[in-house]
């Protein structure tokens, strides 16, 4: 007889639980509480007829999330059809900046960073010297080292072009409070683990389309079956009514939902999972056109701003030009990372900063804000020594009971790629 799993959430880790579990030969039961799929990365429907799914936030994928591209081909999708893949660049308004020609990561890596237009012949050759070194010592350090402390006497520079905006893009966390032990693993996997392992992957298609839905019909086409709307509220619930006899549950619901099913049978375990700080990702969606009502363009499907400062407020670090990711010209997507002081000084102020910054792109152009999307809680704030909970609460007394999500213990940031890979591991764990 097929094992019976219960999967508690339908977020990209409960979707990979569910489709490694079926793989496995399980029956396969998947709860979610919100009416679509897809979690922290999930479209809603269009507004109006004939108007684009709306995200709830910009993705990038990179190359070396090889989980996630596993998992979309074995549902049925085509990564290269559904995503833009760029070599990483890290270019401004005028298309300057960092760009990695293709082939070999590491020849790549010295050959873009020595073109840089903007940084000196010591500044590129300090680099280099630095990369080198991270990578000598096996891309580790001491766990309670801040980005800000791992790059202490680089020239500033470096700093505003390249590490701090690689690193709020990678963690969500400023360079100042986020873990360099993890970002010097993310720098590893992107740059140093074979060609097009730093690639840029941009969504050409919703984000719905990426996984969630093909995820849903390949499981329902094998069997499984998924209840949308439907919050667990207990465990004890789920293995009697919703799923008899369930002989394993994978928990792949948020950190603070875990915390809360898991309170009477793994306390210890609950109050770690409820422990994180978050940090918001906010995302405005804005229509730019010329004063001839011509759309607007980029130099690239994806632009660095000028940081932050006190006398020029620009909250977004990164905008995308949905006309060359998404074949919606005039449409661009403004993401400000790490977004807890925006978050509190609220939309309107936050809208208007990022106006300006629009103008800042296209001085006289027509625009016309189309979306402002807040994702509170985001991602956990990736700080240095940062504990993360276990994937199984207490193997003593709940042994079929096994957790997924982003935030579980593992060498990534919350990221679509720490989540896939945890909800596989789950699954492995029990079937
Ligand atoms: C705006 C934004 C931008 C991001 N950008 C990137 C990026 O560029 N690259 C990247 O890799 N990552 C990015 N991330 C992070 C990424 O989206 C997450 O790491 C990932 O989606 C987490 O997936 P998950 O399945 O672990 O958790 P979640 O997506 O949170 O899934 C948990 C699911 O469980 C459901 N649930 C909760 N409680 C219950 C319950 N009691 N019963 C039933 N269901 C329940 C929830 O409704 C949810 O669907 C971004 C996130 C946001 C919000």
């Amino acid at each position: 007889m097929k094992p019976r799993i219960a999967v508690v959430g339908g977020g990209w880790a409960g979707l990979a639980a569910a489709v490694a579990a079926v793989q496995r030969g399980a029956q396969v039961s998947l709860f979610e509480m919100a009416p679509t799929l897809g979690g922290r990365a999930r479209s809603t429907a269009p507004k109006h007829p004939g108007a684009p799914a709306l995200d709830n936030g910009q993705h990038i994928l990179i190359g070396a999330y090889s989980a996630t591209l596993d998992l979309m081909r074995t549902v049925g999708v085509d990564p290269e059809q559904v995503l833009l893949r760029r070599p990483l660049s890290l270019v401004n308004a005028h298309g300057q900046g960092l760009r990695l020609p293709q082939g070999p990561a590491l020849i790549a890596l010295t050959r873009g960073v020595l073109s840089h237009p903007a940084w000196t012949g010591p500044e590129r050759l300090a680099l280099l010297a630095r990369s080198g070194v991270w990578a000598l010592r096996g891309f580790r350090c001491d766990p309670r080292l801040s980005v800000a402390e791992l790059c202490r006497g680089m020239a500033p520079a470096l700093r505003r072009d390249l590490i701090d905006p690689l690193c709020v893009a990678a963690l969500n966390t400023p360079a100042d409070q986020a873990s360099a032990e993890v970002f010097l693993r993310v720098l590893r996997d992107a740059l140093f683990s074979g060609p097009g392992a730093a690639d840029l992957l941009l969504p050409k298609a919703p984000l719905a389309e990426l996984l969630p839905h093909p995820a849903q019909r390949w499981l329902e086409q094998h069997g499984a079956t998924i209840t949308l709307g439907q919050r667990v509220e207990a465990l004890g619930a789920l293995s009697t009514a919703d799923a008899p006899g369930a002989d394993g549950i994978i928990l792949a619901c948020s950190a603070l939902e875990a915390a809360r099913l898991t309170q009477d049978i793994a306390p210890t375990w609950s109050r770690e999972a409820a422990a994180f700080g978050y940090e918001p990702i906010v995302t405005v969606n804005l229509q730019a056109h010329g004063l001839d009502g011509r759309p607007l363009n980029l130099a690239a499907p994806m632009v660095q701003l000028p940081e932050h400062t006190e006398a020029q407020p620009n909250p977004a670090q990164f905008v995308f030009d949905q006309g060359q990711i998404q074949g919606q010209p005039g449409r661009f997507s403004f993401v400000i990372s790490g977004a807890a002081p925006w978050v509190e000084r609220g939309q309107a102020a936050t809208l208007a900063a990022i106006q300006a910054q629009a103008e800042a792109l296209w001085p006289g152009a027509r625009l016309a804000v189309e979306s402002y999307v807040a994702e509170k809680r985001a991602t956990f704030r990736c700080t240095p020594g940062l504990h993360r909970p276990a994937a199984r609460p207490d193997p003593r007394l709940s042994p079929r009971l096994v957790v997924a999500g982003d935030y579980i213990e593992g060498p990534y940031p919350a990221t679509l790629e720490g989540a896939v890979r945890s909800g596989q591991a789950a699954a492995h764990a029990l079937v």
